[in-house]
């Protein structure tokens, strides 16, 4: 009985000693690289549309530095594409988180057998691979491939992400799983001001910048925007803040703190940073200034929705502050002082105010074209004017002034545009945007042909109008006919100006053999060694390529391998 007793006491210790050391196992990953840790960009960095989700690691700066799992679980998904991630790997842990490997320039070897029989069955370089358990588990630390710079990548690194089992991309170095030693503390690239009037309910800002005074003349009502990086030993990497504070004398009126923000937030980061920055120069600024549509309330504390309002004229303080996750902070003081008649003017009155609404859906007709922006596309209140202007550039439309392309929207909004158009083109044509250059920018859509429109969803606003391509894509080789290629690959160029390569297909003797896309180098490289043809012999390699208005490239080439 005694006996029996104290093993049913062992197998219960046991178990309790499984499952904590499973937990423990699960908050226990491990560095998945062999060289030292070293970033070039960690969690939360303000991207276009999104927060990073990962932790950018660098490599040395060449591709090929070995790749280890993290933890045991199994590779539950493998994806391979010419943009985003390029070659990455999923593995599912046994407390069902799962860390991400993307832009990797390869697989190990079992892998990459199974990727490339996938892609042979399957005629296509794209891949998105769901595995089960069996197929390929791995142990802690086991080799899964090399670093690489697939994908949108701008050089060799690896990015890595650790996702919980909602899905949600978590900070490791925040939740502890990785550690790296950051005693520097956040610096100010720059700090700006933002004058800020409202007409007919749409809040309208114009640029102040840095004045060069002891004390900074502002007017009656402005908003900070600040550029700051959290800097690290070991690397010049301009890496993410995780907190922003600003006070007005003794006022908080803006705390942001960043934390994990889940992927359907991701957008709102157009209404944190000021987007005019963004658009004109390029540069992403965190504004104090919240939208009331901004999901990313619930990480913003503060007053006043972060607007300097100055009710007097005396001088008073404004406190910035930013600190990065272990708690390194830096500050800057301004004195500021409201000065009426430096801004007089600044928001001119002469034209019109449609305000648009950003809690209701937005519908705007003129004679020739329509605008839908649905309810959840505006942060704030906008001025959703439309007009035309000449067109120079296309003979089917004019140019609609729709809005501008200064303010964020969440979703699409949707543009039909009367148009005149030739039957013999309407497959050719497509909604413009209109650059300040007079370029044209291909924005898809569909002719109606019962209505004569144009229509398209679109993520931003501006000017629009209707254009053709009528040129097919330009396939370029790098081997002239006859070829003796020496190598193990063949490269070629292919582009599309307009509307973008829609697919691609590459046979060598009649038979389809894989061709790897890059977006970024608008490369097409085929590995002969996988291709299935016999050395030393003739072969005939022929490319057609069709871009998004079904224009169609062929070329062929022989060679000898
Ligand atoms: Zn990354």
């Amino acid at each position: 009985m005694k006996i029996k007793y104290f093993l049913k006491r062992v197998a219960m210790l046991a178990g309790v000693v499984a499952l904590s050391f499973f937990a423990l196992q699960a908050q226990d990953f491990r560095y998945p690289l062999d060289v030292p840790m070293s970033l070039s960009g960690n969690y939360g960095e303000l991207r276009s549309n999104h927060f990073h989700g990962g932790i950018d690691f660098r490599v040395g700066g060449v591709v090929g530095a070995p790749i280890y799992a993290t933890e045991s679980g199994y590779v539950s998904r493998i994806t391979i594409g010419p943009s985003g991630y390029g070659n990455a790997l999923y593995i599912t842990h046994p407390n069902g988180y799962v860390s991400v490997y993307g832009h990797m320039h390869c697989f190990n070897d079992a892998i990459s057998k199974f990727v490339l029989e996938r892609q042979y069955a399957t005629e296509s370089f794209r891949q998105d691979i769901s595995l089960t358990p069996e197929q390929f588990p791995v142990k802690r630390g086991e080799f899964i491939g090399k670093a690489g710079n697939t994908g949108s990548s701008g050089g060799p690194h690896l990015h890595f992400e650790i996702r919980d089992e909602k899905g949600q991309c978590t900070d490791a170095f925040a939740r502890g799983y990785l550690s790296i030693p950051d005693n520097l503390p956040p610096f100010f690239r720059n700090v700006i001001f933002y004058g800020l009037e409202h007409r007919n309910g749409v809040p309208e800002s114009y640029y102040i910048g840095m004045p060069k005074a002891d004390v900074i003349p502002l007017p009656a009502d402005s908003y900070v925007c600040i550029d700051a990086f959290d800097k690290q030993q070991g690397t010049n990497a301009k890496l993410a803040v995780s907190e922003y504070k600003v006070w007005l004398d003794n006022t908080l009126l803006f705390h942001f703190t960043l934390g994990e923000v889940p992927g359907h937030m991701g957008r709102d980061i157009n209404s944190l940073i000021e987007f005019k920055q963004k658009v004109v120069r390029g540069r992403t600024y965190v504004k104090s200034y919240t939208d009331p549509g901004n999901l990313l309330q619930d990480r913003i504390k503060g007053s006043n929705s972060g607007v300097i309002s100055l009710e007097d004229t005396l001088l008073h303080k404004i406190k910035i502050e930013v600190k990065d996750i272990p708690g390194n902070r830096s500050v800057k003081n301004y004195t500021v002082k409201r000065v009426d008649s430096l801004y007089a003017g600044k928001v001119s009155d002469s034209l019109e105010v449609h305000c648009a609404p950003w809690f209701l859906p937005n519908f705007y007709m003129a004679d020739g074209l329509k605008l839908y922006v649905p309810q959840g596309a505006l942060y704030n209140n906008v001025n959703l004017s439309v007009d035309t202007l000449e067109n120079r550039i296309t003979p089917f439309a004019p140019v609609w002034r729709v809005a501008n392309d200064r303010f964020p929207l969440r979703k699409s909004a949707s543009v039909a545009m009367k148009c005149n158009i030739p039957d013999s083109l309407v497959t050719k044509a497509f909604l413009a945007h209109v650059y300040g250059s007079g370029s044209l920018g291909y924005a898809g859509g569909k002719y109606d042909t019962l209505r004569r429109e144009m229509v398209a969803n679109v993520l931003s606003l501006g000017n629009f109008t209707v254009g053709v391509d009528l040129a097919a894509p330009e396939i370029t080789p790098t081997i002239k006919n006859g070829a003796v290629v020496n190598g193990n690959t063949i490269v070629f160029r292919l582009r599309d100006r307009l509307s973008g390569i829609r697919s691609y297909r590459v046979e060598i003797d009649g038979h389809w053999v894989l061709a790897q896309q890059d977006a970024k180098t608008r490369r097409i490289i085929i590995p002969l060694q996988d291709a299935r043809i016999q050395r030393g012999k003739k072969h005939m390699l022929e490319f057609v390529a069709e871009d998004n208005c079904g224009n169609v490239s062929r070329l062929k080439r022989t060679f000898t391998w």
